[in-house]
């Protein structure tokens, strides 16, 4: 293992690898990369990477593990044993059985898993290699696994975690950040700023918490627009894609830099596209109506006139006799009714 550093943040305010506190690393994903699963992504999230991979819903065996009225969802977090510098020993281990469970609960909220009942849909979350911050990571990747094997979902999720280094709040650690640091604060939210998991290792004050809160939002932001340029890319139309060419901005959204300003653009310029497609302007749409309405009625009185004949009103008499016996019907009936009512 590495020394400690003897300072995390230069006087400029930037850390050991050349970020800024409020930064994340460079994260670049891939969906829908295992032919075998249902849905599948790869994540490297700066030295970290990640491969997630979605199975069902499927019919879950044992029978007696069945939940009537819902799907099961069943999240496993693995380590490989070759993806830290100390090689772990395979299995299941303490760590991984807890991370696994606080990682399947982050996608409770989203999961609409009422569509499926009795069934069962495994999230894998494989670590090929570690640089901390793993959880956070699987847990990007594992959204877009989801997605990509046809989940209905109401949102995505997304996780980040913020720490404490020479005293300063600082988000998305690197493993010496995370090694020789004050505190470990892994936070995964839905797209509304729900917390879905909240862990902390160390200590911080309360205030520091609240502001690494909003840290870990204004990150979570960003990562919700990789992984929707990454969505745009996989599922967008033609429509999309050509508007993307267009533009050049098919290159801009694979690389890490700019993503949430190519996806903003990305949708205006789609947008603008539908507009222009669909919009009538308001002159010629009136104009358009006035003409077929004036021909409708040409046609009419022509019509009118070939056939020389007008509306008819037809008003049939009828007898005072009859008018008597209608209202008496009324009236015993109306006293049927009021019996059936007492
Ligand atoms: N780590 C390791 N061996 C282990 C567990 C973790 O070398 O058995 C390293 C790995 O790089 C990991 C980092 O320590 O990413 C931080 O681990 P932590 O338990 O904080 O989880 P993470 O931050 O990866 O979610």
């Amino acid at each position: 293992m590495s020394d400690k550093p003897e300072k995390f943040i230069d006087e400029n305010g930037i850390r050991l690898d050349g970020r800024r506190v409020d930064e994340i690393r460079p994260m670049t994903v891939e969906m829908g990369v295992l032919s075998r699963a249902d849905g599948s992504c790869y994540l490297e999230w700066g030295n970290n990477k990640v491969l997630a991979a979605v199975y069902g819903p499927r019919e879950l065996h044992p029978r007696r593990l069945q939940r009537p009225g819902e799907a099961l969802v069943r999240y496993r977090y693995n380590m490989a044993a070759f993806s830290v510098e100390d090689r772990i020993r395979p299995g299941p281990s303490r760590r991984s059985t807890e991370i696994s469970k606080v990682s399947g609960e982050a996608f409770e909220p989203v999961v609409m898993k009422q569509f499926y009942p009795s069934a069962v849909i495994d999230v894998f979350a494989e670590v090929l290699q570690a640089d901390a911050g793993t959880r956070t990571a699987a847990i990007n990747a594992a959204t877009l696994a989801l997605v990509d094997a046809g989940i209905p979902m109401k949102g995505l999720v997304a996780a980040c975690a913020v720490g404490k280094v020479d005293g300063q709040l600082v988000i998305d650690l690197n493993k010496p950040e995370d090694n020789y640091g004050d505190a470990d604060l892994p936070i995964a939210m839905t797209e509304d700023g729900e917390i879905t998991l909240l862990q902390m290792d160390g200590n911080l004050t309360v205030e520091e918490i609240n502001k690494g809160v909003e840290m870990v939002k204004a990150g979570c932001e960003q990562i919700f627009a990789i992984q929707k340029a990454a969505l745009l890319e996989k599922f967008g139309t033609a429509e999309e894609d050509e508007v993307l060419e267009d533009a050049g901005l098919q290159a801009e959204i694979s690389s890490e830099e700019n993503v949430s300003e190519a996806v903003e653009e990305v949708e205006e310029l789609v947008e603008e596209a539908a507009a222009e497609e669909t919009e009538v302007p308001e002159d010629e749409e009136v104009e358009e109506a006035e003409t077929m309405f004036e021909e409708d009625v040409a046609e009419f009185e022509d019509d009118e006139e070939e056939n020389g004949e007008e509306l008819e009103v037809v008003v049939t008499e009828v007898s005072e006799e009859e008018i008597t016996s209608e209202s008496e019907d009324i009236e015993s009936n109306e006293e049927e009714g009021d019996k059936y009512e007492q």
